[in-house]
């Protein structure tokens, strides 16, 4: 399996000097599987520049599944400019659920509203398809992969996905707050993960108990769960606007700790699962 980060922010985008080098484009992960399904993990910002790339890759016709795990706009704001919607001959299927008792569809062209945007959903060419799952839900992919759903605890629900193919599990828990206990549902997908990418918004437990409410976690809980899952490695993810690069290469000092197979998610960062070799910086 191979996983590229195109957003690795949360919140909101983040351009600058200081974040030049984590990225500052929000949430969008790609994930390419042995029996060639090409699977998007939330459609921040980041999703721009990978909607050119699969537009150069593949001018005719591109298939992908986008994973929504939320609505927040961090999670859905680049998906108006993803390039592919653009294009008559494209299946886009996304999956995610109803929030706030609206339908995802009706959710996602809420976006494209004037005066926020001068084009309507409805006028987009491709051939958007729209699949709500339930919390615990199993899809199947292609021959040989398989996504499980789980809702984990946001504000207004969030999932958190597992993505088995050939033998190696990704598992892609952003947008979490453990509370006292860490979230049974996490633990669950990440299980015995190959890679698990986690909420690393905060950068301290003083921060995190301030903002308790707002569902998100520190690197220490996102270390934790990785212990108590047993997975092979740990990538941060979804870092607060805030963090500058200085400070998240002292939050990978301070985890690798915790759980010396950390890495740090990074905008153009290239993965390739099962990861059994010296970790990138
Ligand atoms: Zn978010
Ligand atoms: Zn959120």
């Amino acid at each position: 399996m191979q996983i590229r980060f195109w957003g690795v922010r949360g919140t909101i985008p983040t351009p600058g000097p200081d974040t030049i080098e984590i990225g500052g484009n929000t949430s969008c992960v790609e994930v390419r599987t042995s029996d060639k399904q090409r699977i998007i993990i939330d459609a921040g910002s980041g999703i721009r520049l990978l909607g050119k790339m699969l537009q150069n890759e593949t001018p005719g016709r591109i298939v992908s599944t986008i994973l929504v795990s939320h609505t927040h706009w961090d999670h859905i704001q680049g998906f108006p400019f993803f390039l592919p919607v653009f294009g008559r001959t494209n299946r886009i299927v996304l999956v995610g659920q109803k929030r706030v008792g609206r339908r995802l569809e009706e959710i996602l062209a809420g976006q494209f509203i004037e005066p926020y945007l001068p084009y309507s959903y409805k006028s987009l060419p491709a051939d958007l398809i729209v699949k709500e799952v339930q919390d615990g839900e199993t899809l199947i992919l292609g021959d040989q992969t398989k996504v499980q759903v789980a809702e984990m605890n946001h504000p207004g629900g969030c999932l958190g996905f597992r993505i088995e193919n050939e033998n190696t599990v990704f598992a892609y828990c952003s947008d979490v707050g453990h509370g006292d206990n860490l979230d049974e549902n996490v633990l669950r997908l990440a299980q015995g993960a190959d890679l698990l990418v986690h909420d690393s918004h905060f950068g301290s437990m003083e921060e995190r108990d301030k903002y308790s409410d707002w569902g998100h976690s520190t690197w220490y809980e996102a270390a934790q769960v990785a212990i108590e899952a047993g997975v092979k490695n740990l990538g941060l993810f979804h870092y607060g606007p805030d963090l500058v690069d200085d400070e998240v290469k002292r939050i990978l000092e301070k985890t690798r700790q915790v759980f010396p197979r950390t890495l740090l998610t990074k905008e153009g960062l290239e993965i390739s699962l099962p990861l059994d070799k010296d970790l990138p910086d």
